[in-house]
C-alpha cells in the first residue's frame, strides 16, 4: 500500500501512479494528433495562487500538455475577465479552464465559474457540472474531492458503509466531497456528515468519524481528542504560519495537528505530499478527459 514509514499516506506516490496511468491515454491523443491544454486565468499577486498555477503548469509540462497562464492586474473589470474566459472557450487548442480563486471583490465567483464552457470546466465548479456530480453521473471529477477519495480507495480504505465526518463545507472542497461519498457507487455509499462554523460540538461529531476529512483552512484546529481511535484522517487544510526557522520564513501546516494525530490514527494524510499533490493529478486527469470528449466529438462532426 502506498504508506510512508508509520502510518502515513503517501500522496506524491499515489498522484505519480494517476500521472503515469494517464501515459497511455496521452499516447492515445498524440497519436490523433491532440496534445491536451490546461489554461489558468491568474487575477492579481496573491502570491498562494501564483504557487499553485505554477505548481499546475508545471505539472502539465512535465506530461507533455500544453499550458498557458492569463495574468490580469488585480484591478480587473469582470466584464474584461469573462471576454478572456469566452475567448479560451472557443479555442479548440485549449482543452481544461480554471480561473484560479479567490478573486477580487469586483468579480463574481458564480458569474467567473458559469462562465467556462462546461465541456472545459475541469475544475468542476459550473453550476451544471456540480449537479452532474451531485447525481451521481460526473461529467468531470471534482479535483480536490475526487483526489481524496483516491487517496482513501488507493490506500486501501474503502468508504463504503464507513461514517465519514468532512468538516467544512465549501463548494470547492466540503459539499462536492460529500456529494461523491454518498452514492450509491463505489468508492462512495459512506455515511456521510457535513460539520461546519454552526456545528454545535464538533467534537461529538469528529470522534464519531471512522474516516475524518478535514478542509477548514484553519491551522492545526483538529486535536488528539477530536479523533476516534483507529479513524483514517485525511488533511485537506494548506495553511502558511510564521516559522522564523525556516528559509522563507513560513511554513505550510494542514488542519490537523499532525503530531498528536497521527499515533491515534490508523492511517493519516500529511501536509505537504497528502492531498495536494492528487488535486493537481486530478486537474491533469480531467484535462485529459476534456482533450478525449472534445476529439471524440471532431471525429463525430467529420464522419461521412
Ligand atoms: P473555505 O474557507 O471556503 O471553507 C472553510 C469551511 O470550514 C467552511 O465551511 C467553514 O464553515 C468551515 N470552518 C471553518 N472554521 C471552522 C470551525 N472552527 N469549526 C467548524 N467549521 C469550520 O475553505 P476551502 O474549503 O476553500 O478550503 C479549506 C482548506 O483546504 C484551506 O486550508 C485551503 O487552503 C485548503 N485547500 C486545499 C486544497 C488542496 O489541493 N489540498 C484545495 C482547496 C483548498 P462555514 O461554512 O460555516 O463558514
Amino acid at each position: 500500500m502506498p504508506r510512508l514509514p508509520g502510518n502515513v499516506i503517501d500522496g506524491k506516490k499515489i498522484a505519480d501512479d494517476i500521472r503515469t496511468e494517464l501515459k497511455p491515454r496521452l499516447t492515445r491523443l498524440a497519436d490523433a494528433g491532440v496534445v491536451p491544454g490546461l489554461a489558468a486565468v491568474l487575477v492579481g499577486e496573491n502570491p498562494a495562487s501564483q504557487l499553485y498555477v505554477k505548481m499546475k503548469g508545471k505539472a502539465s509540462e512535465e506530461m507533455r500538455m500544453s499550458h498557458w497562464t492569463i495574468d490580469l492586474p488585480a484591478d480587473v473589470p469582470e466584464a474584461r475577465l469573462l471576454q478572456e474566459v469566452g475567448r479560451l472557450n472557443s479555442d479548440p487548442k485549449v482543452h481544461g479552464i480554471l480561473v484560479q480563486q479567490p478573486l477580487p471583490d469586483q468579480i463574481s465567483v458564480d458569474r467567473a465559474v458559469s462562465a467556462v464552457s462546461p465541456l472545459k470546466d475541469v475544475d468542476c465548479f459550473h453550476p451544471v457540472n456540480v449537479g452532474l456530480v451531485l447525481i451521481g453521473r460526473p461529467r468531470f471529477a471534482p479535483a480536490t474531492p475526487s483526489g481524496v477519495v483516491e487517496l482513501l480507495t488507493r490506500s486501501g480504505y474503502d468508504p463504503n458503509g464507513r461514517d465519514v465526518v468532512i468538516v467544512g463545507r465549501s463548494n470547492i472542497v466540503g459539499k462536492p466531497l460529500a456529494a461523491l461519498l454518498l452514492q450509491k457507487a463505489p468508492k462512495a455509499n459512506a455515511t456521510v456528515t457535513i460539520a461546519h462554523s454552526g456545528t454545535r460540538e464538533l467534537a461529538a461529531h469528529t470522534r464519531r468519524a471512522e474516516i475524518l476529512i478535514a478542509a477548514m483552512g484553519s491551522p492545526r484546529f483538529i486535536k488528539a481528542d477530536m479523533v476516534n481511535q483507529g479513524a483514517v484522517v485525511i488533511d485537506v487544510g494548506i495553511n502558511r504560519i510564521h516559522d522564523p526557522s525556516a528559509k522563507s520564513g513560513y511554513r505550510t501546516v494542514g488542519d490537523v495537528d499532525f503530531d498528536a494525530v497521527r499515533p491515534k490514527a490508523e492511517a493519516i494524510s500529511p501536509v505537504p505530499g497528502g492531498v495536494g499533490p492528487m488535486t493537481i493529478a486530478m486537474l491533469l486527469s480531467n484535462t485529459v478527459l476534456a482533450a478525449e470528449m472534445s476529439s471524440k466529438a471532431a471525429g463525430a462532426a467529420s464522419a461521412p
